[in-house]
């Protein structure tokens, strides 16, 4: 190796940890890298991008490693394994959070609540704060505060030269509105600093169960109070693809939902700390699962769309309102586009053993074609393979145009192509 690689902490093939290192989340990824460099600093990782470069080894960044697609994971490239860099420090007197490129959800939620502080993350403690933030970060919080990126006040990157900059809406102004949902297009970001709100440390959660044969009515009331529900609410509704459908909201801060429950008379109340609220889901969506999922967005939910949400089927599926806060920001304010989305509907299969790869799989691809004549875009995030057709429909052409310029101008050789990729222009 040369003298980039020294002082690097690198394993490969044999290593005690390799093979730890490049597990991720969906179990049908199961690939070689050539090099994991295990990264502590921004130097490291200054290191290890000019070392791909040096040794043209196709480079993988690894954060929570739950991209469906395992684009963290190069087979014979170099994996930017960004676990070790997992500090979280939060300043409780400026409302800050500091957050290295590697963090879990788990550590940002943890760390902001022993102030009663949060921001939006996801609903899944081991996520990571990395790939969940540069898409776009939706969670419990986002009707109130927005995106988990529209919470991002700078970011430190470093880009395909080994240069490091920090990306703020004064400082590369450009980079800056990119990283607000382009993804890992522009670079390896080593921090991330966080606005936090005084969100407390409480949080409800009403649900209630419908039979296949009230479904569709009970979908629609529930749709209809999503649209006027106050921005302490998040609407949720999820089916076991048997015609049955959980509906209900999780509400997390000041007032109460009294006004919502009495239009859901059968909901059951739960009150739990915000931390198990965010916690709650990591069993049923644990690792070493074979995993394969859909999305879409949704600017309405009409009857129609409802009916094909209960279609009998062996995926499950899930719907989740978006609105508030996340639509008070510009559509070409940020990257991330679909701001006037108000449903993101889900679906997804898990199994274990490899035959049943192609049944488990096409069943997902036609719960989601159902509800495709309804879809106004996608959410990147919940992209897996479906290539540069996936990228447009989670950009719009404006906001293509932008990443491309973007791209072009952090990074034009596209070192970083193992994502949902923006290409540089032909030159
Ligand atoms: P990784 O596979 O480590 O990273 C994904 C990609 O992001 C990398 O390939 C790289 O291109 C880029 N990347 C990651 N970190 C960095 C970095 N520091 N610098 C530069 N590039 C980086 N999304 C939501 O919005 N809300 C949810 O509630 C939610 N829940 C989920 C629950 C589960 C169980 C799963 C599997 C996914 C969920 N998602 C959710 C989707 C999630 O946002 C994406 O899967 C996201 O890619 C995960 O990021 P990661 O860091 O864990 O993944």
């Amino acid at each position: 190796m040369t003298t980039t690689a020294q002082n690097l902490n690198l394993l490969s093939a044999g290593d005690p940890g390799y093979d730890e290192a490049r597990t991720i989340w969906n179990a049908m990824v199961d690939r070689r890298p050539e090099l994991i460099v295990r990264a502590s600093s921004t130097q490291d990782v200054v290191a290890a991008v000019r070392l791909s470069r040096e040794h043209n080894l196709e480079l993988g960044v690894r954060c929570g490693g739950h991209n469906a697609a395992g684009f963290a994971v190069p087979d014979g490239g170099l994996m930017l394994d960004l676990t070790p860099m997992s500090a979280v420090r939060v300043d409780p007197a400026t409302r800050t959070a500091r957050v290295q490129g590697g963090a879990l959800l788990g550590a940002l939620d943890r760390a902001s609540q022993s102030f009663g502080l949060a921001t939006t993350a996801g609903n899944v403690s081991h996520t990571g704060v990395g790939g969940l933030t540069l898409g776009g970060g939706m969670g419990w919080l986002a009707r109130q505060y927005g995106l988990a990126c529209d919470n991002v006040s700078a970011y430190r990157i470093v880009t395909a030269d080994g240069s490091v900059l920090r990306a703020t809406a004064t400082e590369h102004p450009d980079l800056f509105w990119g990283l607000r949902g382009g993804g890992g297009n522009f670079g390896v970001v080593t921090e991330f600093e966080f606005r936090l709100h005084p969100v407390g440390t409480r949080a409800l959660v009403a649900s209630y169960t419908v039979s296949p044969a009230d479904a569709a009515s009970a979908m629609r009331t529930w749709r209809d109070l999503a649209m006027t529900a106050p921005r302490q609410a998040t609407l949720d509704a999820s089916s076991p693809g048997d015609g049955s459908v959980h509906l209900g909201f999780v509400w997390v801060g000041p007032g109460s939902p009294s006004a919502l429950l009495a239009e859901m008379p059968s909901a059951r109340v739960t009150e739990m700390s915000y931390l198990h609220l965010q916690t709650r889901d990591d069993t049923t969506s644990g690792h070493a699962y074979r995993r394969y999922s859909k999305g879409h967005y949704l600017r309405a939910l009409p009857d129609a769309a409802i009916e094909s949400f209960l279609a009998p089927g062996p995926a499950s599926r899930s719907l989740q309102a978006y609105g508030g806060a996340i639509a008070d920001v510009a559509a070409e304010a940020t990257a991330f586009a679909h701001r006037d989305t108000q449903f993101e509907y889900v679906t997804g299969m898990r199994w274990s053993d490899p035959a049943e790869d192609e049944p488990r799989m096409s069943a997902a691809r036609t719960a989601a074609a159902a509800l495709t004549p309804y879809a106004t875009g996608v959410y990147v995030n919940m992209l897996s393979d479906e290539g540069e057709a996936g990228v447009r429909r989670a950009y719009p052409e404006a906001q293509l145009a932008r990443l491309t310029a973007v791209k072009d101008a952090y990074d034009p050789d596209n070192v970083f192509h193992l994502n949902h990729n923006i290409r540089p222009s032909e030159r």
